[in-house]
């Protein structure tokens, strides 16, 4: 039976990205890198801080470090030393006594408390104070950043330019993460041209390899760039061969369609196990799924927006699964949109949207217009996903839609 949520043969968008990500299985193997290196790479092992941050108590301020009990009975101290950033203070400072002290210097092991140089008085080795203090006051705190032995980052984060700062904070000079993926990109179509070759009549320049190998860039892969193959059974089915021979993932765009220039489904029937799935999105219809000998397969439409969405929607996430990444977290939101939008029920659509601030203060968001599944501008202009669940009829202005945000996969 199906109502007007489920479109007959078409498998919800939801349930193509849980199975396929139920079926895959992360990469295995790791190594030991350099932290200069290891920027998006993504941790195979829990990262526990050997030591605290900062490593001793040091003073916040330029200024005086003293004992708080001596202020009580007077407001001048003698000055016994002074203490710099790396070269602590190593005497004893006694009753009424205090030393000089630097932003980032160790606090002397006699002191509690730091005033500003701002608010005292010297006259040869005598402190005036002319404020009062509490405990405490502009010292900071051994490991108050980071205690020693807190969990810092679990095994599949992804490692940000802040995580390498604090690891290097640490003194962390090498972590342990997952081997980078390999992934093979093949974009199969007779009409297809490099861009700088000349166009003969029917040709189209071959965009999908270009957006989908941005993509993988950021996703911190090797790309493997098959290029273009024609549409030739044998030609599609040498490629798809070597591809898995070599990589981890391969990614084809094209001829996934049932059109009489489409072998991708056959050649994988061939090949391994397809999961060949028209999935209830739009844009980008047809995708197929499934393993070959040595790799995951993802066949993506043709149709340059089609490829993209599906690329990002479902291969992406799916790729990040292979990685061991536990931390990918699309940024949804809920809005006001400004345009109508048009929609049939039955599949789920991801149209493209701009999110601004109106002049009234609040997010809103409005269609970039036509929401042809080979218009790549509207990607362009786009800088989030509207999306409209499989049910959902026709939307009016003024009513709210949820947005998913373009993220560095995209931008
Ligand atoms: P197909 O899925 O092979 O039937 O292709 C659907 C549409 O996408 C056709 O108009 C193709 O010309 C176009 N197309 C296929 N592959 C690419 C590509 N790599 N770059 C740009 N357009 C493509
Ligand atoms: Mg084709």
């Amino acid at each position: 039976m199906s109502d007007c949520c489920s479109a007959p043969g078409l498998k919800p968008f939801e349930d193509a990205l849980a199975q396929m990500l139920a079926e895959i299985k992360p990469v295995s193997e790791c190594e030991s890198i350099n932290i200069e290196t290891a920027l998006d790479r993504v941790l195979s092992e829990d990262i526990y801080s050997p030591i605290n941050v900062p490593p001793h108590n040091n003073s916040a301020m330029d200024g005086y470090a003293f004992r708080i009990a001596d202020r009580a009975n007077t407001e001048r101290l003698t000055l016994v030393g002074r203490s710099m950033a790396g070269q602590p203070f190593t005497g004893s400072c006694g009753k009424n006594e205090c030393v000089r002290i630097m932003t980032g210097a160790k606090m002397p092991a006699d002191c509690d408390t730091v005033e500003m140089q701002e608010n005292c008085q010297v006259e040869g080795d005598t402190v005036h104070f002319l404020s009062l203090r509490k405990e405490g006051d502009n010292v900071r705190c051994a490991g108050e950043d980071i205690a020693k032995g807190h969990l810092l980052f679990a095994k599949g984060r992804k490692l940000s330019t802040i995580d390498i700062g604090m690891l290097a904070s640490l003194g962390v000079a090498t972590v342990t993460v997952v081997r980078k993926l390999k992934v093979a990109l093949i974009a199969t179509g007779d009409e297809l041209k490099q861009p700088g070759m000349a166009l003969t009549d029917g040709d189209i320049f071959e965009s999908n390899s270009h957006t989908l190998s941005g993509m993988l860039q950021r996703l911190n892969v090797d790309v493997i760039n098959f290029g273009i193959i024609e549409d030739d059974k044998a030609a599609i089915q040498a490629a798809f061969e070597q591809a898995d021979k070599n990589a981890d993932a391969v990614i084809s765009s094209g001829g996934v369609s049932v059109g009489d220039a489409d072998y991708t489904k056959e050649v994988l029937d061939e090949l391994g196990e397809i999961g060949f799935w028209k999935i209830a999105m739009k844009p980008g219809k047809p995708f197929a799924f499934g393993k070959l000998p040595n790799s995951y397969f993802f066949g993506l439409p043709g149709n340059p927006v089609s490829a993209v969405v599906t690329a990002h929607l479902l291969a992406i996430p799916a790729l990040i699964k292979m990685q061991n990444c536990h931390d990918y977290q699309p940024v949804k939101l809920k809005v006001k949109t400004e345009t109508a939008l048009k929609k049939g029920p039955g599949r789920m659509d991801f149209q493209r949207g701009v999110l601004s601030v109106n002049p009234q203060g609040e997010t809103v968001v409005h269609s970039t217009g036509s929401q042809g599944s080979g218009i790549l501008s509207s990607m362009a202009i786009a800088n989030c996903y509207i999306v409209l669940p499989a049910c959902q009829g026709k939307v009016c202005a003024g009513e709210m839609v949820d947005v998913q945000l373009f993220d560095h996969y995209l931008r």
